[in-house]
């Protein structure tokens, strides 16, 4: 027998199956992690099995060296998934593949963990062996013990009874009393098990949770779009789906944003469903990573929850995956290969017939484009449970609020819902859109701003450090005494930071417990669930925060949401402005009133007539839909084109700025030729220019932006790029393709 092996080196020359032979007493098989002799000097490498054939048509065929996993790694449905993305996009099959598995496992970075177990040996007589231990008293309560426990004892466990008993221990089985055994443990996360109660669904609740069942049962592959007002249970629809899933005989995977996969959502799920879950997120350490990604391939998992990377999770009988917030801007990958996690779910739940569920108050335009199209199946929560009303929102006219003299951060309405609220002993956030938005030093005199040295950026102020610091590289630099342009002393930073705002928040009621909650205080690895877990405990009335807080949390006593910026993000340079707005709007919006308590939101602004802030006022997510979808329209942004864009980064300005232009004419005149006469116009905008960040870390950028329509000639037009792009890649010292941008600068 031969076997097909992708060799486990990221480069384009090496990238394809190699044969090898496979020797008669190595039981190799589809998937399995082995080592193979590999180019000049036969040094041994890693790779993956990715077929296996009867014969080879190449006369000198080299042996596989060694089996490195007991159980294949990967299944055969991911090594066709890897396989595809290879083709979709235009990545390397092996660094597909190394998604699949945790990235210690290769380089045999990490093993399985192994503790040392004793038990009593079964031929010796126990009072006798007491008997004979009479002088040795460490020995015999070791032998004790172990004779108390009747079954295996762990060296650590025997330990804690009778420390430092190790070498007692090593005397008793150099004896032949104790036979000694190892045992594989698994280093598990530390799971908080959330009581809640299991609810009878509203009518619409398992209205929903009918569909997703029929949908499994018939197994073909639908994906069903659940759009629920905020707090309109949907979680309880994800439980119901699962549990169903359960019964169906097949296994589950819940996608959470990386955020809000806080120990309240798992604790939630494991309530429910106790030992059967995993979870796989970057907190974790690596052996808990492994540990995790081994239950569930070993089937001892039939739940997954995690963040994006986790649509990856080997279940051998997936039948269900959910996909949390789905509009989430973190299910796009940041990094080769640049999937979505989405795709990626569609394309697992077409090849095992199961049905994939997007969730989402504010479903991404294009999810919801596709289930009013039929694509998708809708189905809807228009209403909180219980009969919850959805919060009130005012809107506060910030130029009112300067035309009147307060140029204070909270306008009188803010601050007196505030005060209301904390009157009644309820608690309030405070929410800050800090993109965009950020702190900047600059010179009232001369608007001289100050920038970073490296970046082209300007450097954001940070009250506690005393200093200025860029958010792209992290420098540092100290804040001015003058202007470094005029000299004079005018200088000083404006905007508003979370600092300032729970400054102000002091200001006018001196005795209230605040917490802050931003990217400055969330440093350190367990801060964020600390603070999520103090605040429920009421610990403090008044949460500050910036996106972090808008996400998904249900904290009961929050009565009050103020925003105290609407408008920052709603005019930056990218077409996806409005939508992000208004998604963001109307999920912090939906912190307010979840529990008995009713909500009230107060919007800041400086546009309180921009449709946007109208419609987040009504949370109003399907004339919002109408109108955004008409913007884009006019305009043929996504869904009705794609964009792609390449970036061009070199520390040598001229290098950079070549190597985009010349790559621009010739991609193209190449493009032109491809989409021929009657794909003319498919071509809507090619633009090659200095990035709107000219500069990052020392490097200049440049970039080329690309904008097709979706036509039937997108497939081939998406080729010729990619195809292009490979054979020019290495035009300046960083080139980097890619398609949907989640960032623009
Ligand atoms: P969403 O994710 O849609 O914002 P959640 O699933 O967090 O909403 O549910 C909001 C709140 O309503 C939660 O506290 C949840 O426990 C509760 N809840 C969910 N379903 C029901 C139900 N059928 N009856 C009563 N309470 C419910
Ligand atoms: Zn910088």
């Amino acid at each position: 027998m031969y076997a097909e092996v992708i060799v486990d080196i990221a480069h384009t020359a090496v990238d394809r199956r190699f044969t090898y032979r496979i020797p008669e007493d190595l039981p190799v098989s589809v998937g399995h992690h082995v080592l193979v002799p590999f180019g000049q000097g036969n040094h041994t490498k890693e790779g993956f099995v990715v077929a296996l054939k009867e014969t080879s048509d190449y006369p000198e065929i080299k042996d596989i060296a060694k089996i490195l996993e007991r159980y294949p790694v990967l299944l055969p449905e991911q090594i066709a998934l890897a396989d595809w993305m290879k083709d979709s996009y235009h990545c390397l099959f092996v660094d597909a593949l190394r998604l699949m598995i945790p990235a210690q496992m290769r380089g045999m970075r990490i093993k399985e963990k192994k503790v040392r177990t004793v038990a009593l040996s079964p031929d010796v007589d126990p009072e006798a062996i007491r008997e004979s231990l009479k002088n040795a008293p460490v020995q015999r309560s070791v032998f004790n013990l172990v004779a108390k426990i009747g079954a295996e004892a762990s060296i650590p466990d025997i330990n804690a009874f009778c420390p430092g008993s190790t070498p007692a221990v090593d005397a008793l089985i150099r004896k032949g009393y104790l036979i000694e055994q190892t045992e594989t443990v698994f280093r598990r996360p530390e799971k908080l098990r959330l009581h809640t109660p299991e609810y009878t669904l509203t009518h619409a609740q398992s209205e929903a949770a009918n569909q997703i069942r029929s949908s499994m049962e018939n197994g073909s592959g639908d994906v069903l779009l659940l759009h629920g007002v905020t707090g309109s249970g949907k979680t309880e629809v994800y439980l119901k789906a699962i549990a169903d899933c359960l019964t169906l005989g097949k296994q589950a995977i819940v996608l959470v944003p990386e955020i809000s996969l806080t120990p309240q959502t798992v604790g939630r799920f494991t309530d429910r469903f106790g030992d059967r879950i995993a979870v796989l997120h970057s907190r974790l350490s690596a052996g808990e990573r492994f540990d995790e990604w081994r239950r569930i391939r070993l089937g001892l998992a039939d739940i997954v929850i995690g963040a994006r990377s986790a649509v990856f999770a080997p279940l051998e009988r997936l039948g269900l995956i959910i996909i949390d917030e789905e509009h989430e801007s973190s299910y796009q990958s940041e990094s080769q290969p640049r999937y979505l996690a989405g795709e990626i779910a569609a394309k697992r739940i077409r090849t095992v017939n199961g049905a994939l569920v997007l969730g989402s108050a504010t479903p991404s335009l294009m999810s919801y484009t596709r289930a009013l199209s039929g694509k998708y199946k809708l189905l809807e929560l228009p209403e909180r449970v219980a009969g919850r009303p959805l919060p009130t929102v005012e809107i506060v006219n910030m130029r009112d609020e300067l035309l009147m003299g307060n140029n204070s951060i909270f306008s009188d309405k803010l601050a007196e819902r505030l005060s209301e609220c904390l009157a009644a002993d309820q608690q309030a956030m405070l929410f800050i859109n800090r993109r965009g938005y950020a702190t900047f030093v600059s010179c009232r005199s001369c608007g001289y701003v100050l920038k970073c040295d490296n970046c082209d950026i300007s450097m954001t102020y940070h009250k506690t450090e005393s200093r200025t610091r860029c958010h792209y590289c992290g420098a540092v630099k100290p804040l001015p005494k003058e202007c470094p342009n005029c000299k004079k002393q005018f200088i000083k930073q404006f905007g508003i930071g979370t600092e300032q705002v729970e400054e102000a928040v002091h200001r006018i009621f001196p005795s209230v417990k605040t917490l802050r909650m931003d990217t400055d205080t969330m440093r350190d690895k367990g801060s964020y669930e600390k603070l999520l877990s103090a605040f429920h405990r009421r610990e403090a009335q008044v949460l500050i925060g910036t996106q972090m807080i808008a996400k998904g949390h249900d904290f009961p006593n929050v009565t009050l949401v103020g925003v105290v910026a609407a408008d920052t993000t709603l005019n930056l340079p990218d077409y996806r402005a409005p939508e992000r707005t208004f998604q963001l709007l109307t999920q912090v919006a939906g912190r307010a009133g979840r529990d008995n308590l009713p909500g009230r939101v107060v919007l800041q602004t400086y546009e309180p007539n921009h449709p946007i802030i109208r419609f987040a006022k009504d949370q109003d997510y399907k004339s919002f839909y109408h109108y955004e979808i008409m913007e884009r329209k006019k305009l043929l942004y996504p869904p009705f084109s794609l964009f792609l864009r390449i970036v061009f980064a070199d520390r040598d300005e001229q290098t950079a700025a070549h190597a985009c232009l010349d790559y621009a004419k010739a991609l193209e005149s190449e493009l032109r030729t491809v989409l021929s006469e009657e794909g003319k116009q498919d071509l809507l905008l090619l633009v090659a220019a200095e990035a709107p960040i000219a500069r990052i870390s020392g490097y200049t950028r440049y970039q080329i932006l690309i904008k097709l329509l979706r036509t039937k000639r997108l497939k081939e037009a998406l080729r010729t790029v990619s195809d292009f792009h490979d054979s020019h890649r290495s035009v300046c010292s960083e080139t980097q393709l890619e398609i949907n941008p989640q960032e623009m600068f």
